[in-house]
């Protein structure tokens, strides 16, 4: 390497110093981290497959071997039987755009819908109204019940003969809690709807947590009349970002996702996702750390961060002046500020908690409402969920002397 490259180089370094500390745990959002071994894996097959491009799959027989193989493995994770089929995509957001796709184009196929709709829990991840708005959904959200999970009577209320797909989550995202996806379910299959459980967040642990004996409610294929299923594999797969699989119940149901023209100079130009050319790294990177892991290091790994979630839930509780929102099903969990007895409103701004938590290098989801942290544990987290706590007793302990108030928060940058 030239000097140039290496100072070049050495600036891309630079430049990273201040980012998220999310290899020592500091990052309750956003990164995860298995160890330097599996970080190793996952780095090195995401850069020899790089600049590969998984557009044309018959061009790379590679990124073909490492996606079939991928969609298998998870396929097998929540029981897809023989006629399961589905794809890689860049992510969650793309995974769910394609079940949301493809279920408006069922609706207008087999039954002539052209004003669609989706019914789905206030809880469902925002990627499903970003969903709706691209590609001309109407998005109706039904209330959560007292434990934050869908409520079912709500949800048949807002079906009408437009509605073309019904959604759950394992788990949702803001409070952590599955969804009961056997009622949601069995309401899609009475009125020949499709349903989609987003188990981006639980995909990967939920299996391997039913094998070290947790209870878990049923939420897979295995439950008659789920059509859809998306697991993000850049989470709790610990694979590169740029990793997630959508999985539908049948070829036939995957056939409303993928698309087709020819109406170009171009000739026949077939894809499975939303984007044209994208890296082949992120499938090379999953394939390897998946074969790295296998059985035995996803169920280590899943034991690590559902550990790690329970303990930091069972501290929560013993805070008087937090509200632990739910019981964690998984491995997210969320609070916020106790209520005040008068008027039961929050008794300090739970955001301001968050700030300082910053300050000593701690990173948390702000959400709401209600105003919330959130925490997404991982396997990296078991180490520090006691100097966590520590500094959590301690910013607490500041807001309610100084009535500090914090910032609200974003998921996301739009400049
Ligand atoms: C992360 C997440 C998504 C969106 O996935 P991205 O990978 O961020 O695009 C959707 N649903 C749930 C439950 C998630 O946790």
């Amino acid at each position: 390497m030239d000097d140039v490259a290496q100072e070049v180089l050495r600036q891309v370094a630079e430049i990273g110093a201040k980012d998220l500390n999310w290899k020592q745990g500091r990052a309750f959002s956003l990164a995860y981290y298995a160890g330097a071994d599996v970080q190793e894996v996952a780095d090195q097959a995401l850069a020899m497959y790089a600049s590969t491009n998984g557009l044309n799959a018959d061009a790379f027989p590679s990124l073909k071997k490492f996606q079939s193989e991928v969609v298998q493995m998870v396929s097998a994770w929540v029981h897809g039987g023989d006629e399961s089929a589905g794809f890689m995509t860049s992510g969650g957001t793309e995974s769910i755009l394609l079940a949301v796709k493809g279920s408006r184009e069922r609706g207008r196929q087999e039954k002539g819908i052209t004003t669609p709709n989706v019914v789905l829990p206030t809880s469902a991840h925002a990627a499903f109204e970003k969903a709706c708005y691209y590609f001309g959904l109407e998005s109706r959200r039904i209330a959560v019940d007292a434990e934050w999970r869908a409520d079912v009577t709500a949800m048949s209320a807002a079906i009408d003969s437009n509605t073309v797909l019904l959604v759950g989550s394992a788990p949702q995202y803001p409070q952590g809690v599955i969804d009961p996806i056997s009622e949601i379910a069995s309401l899609g299959l009475s009125m020949d709807i499709n349903v989609h459980v987003d188990a981006c967040m639980g995909g990967v642990t939920l299996p391997f947590l039913e094998r070290l004996g947790v209870p878990i409610t049923p939420w897979d294929f295995r439950v008659d009349g789920v059509t859809s299923i998306s697991v993000d594999l850049h989470k709790y797969g610990y694979t590169a970002k740029g990793a997630s699989v959508i999985l539908h119940r049948s070829k036939k149901l995957r056939s409303y996702q993928t698309f087709v023209t020819d109406n170009w100079l171009g000739g026949f130009y077939g894809s499975s996702g939303v984007l044209g050319t994208k890296s082949g790294g992120p499938m090379a990177a999953a394939w390897a750390v998946m074969n790295y892991l296998g059985d035995a290091g996803y169920l280590r790994l899943t034991k690590a961060a559902y550990d790690a979630c329970q303990q930091l839930a069972d501290a929560i509780e013993q805070f008087p002046e937090l509200q632990l929102r739910a019981r964690p099903d998984s491995t997210l969990l969320s609070f916020g500020a106790s209520e005040s007895n008068n008027d039961s409103s929050p008794m300090f701004d739970i955001y301001a908690v968050a700030d300082l938590l910053a300050q000593r290098g701690w990173y948390v989801d702000k959400q709401s409402p209600p105003a919330s942290l959130h925490c997404t544990v991982n396997a990296v987290h078991g180490a520090v969920i006691d100097d966590f706590l520590i500094d959590l007793r301690w910013a607490v302990d500041e807001v309610l002397t100084h009535d500090s108030r914090g910032e609200r928060g974003s998921y996301g940058t739009i400049e």
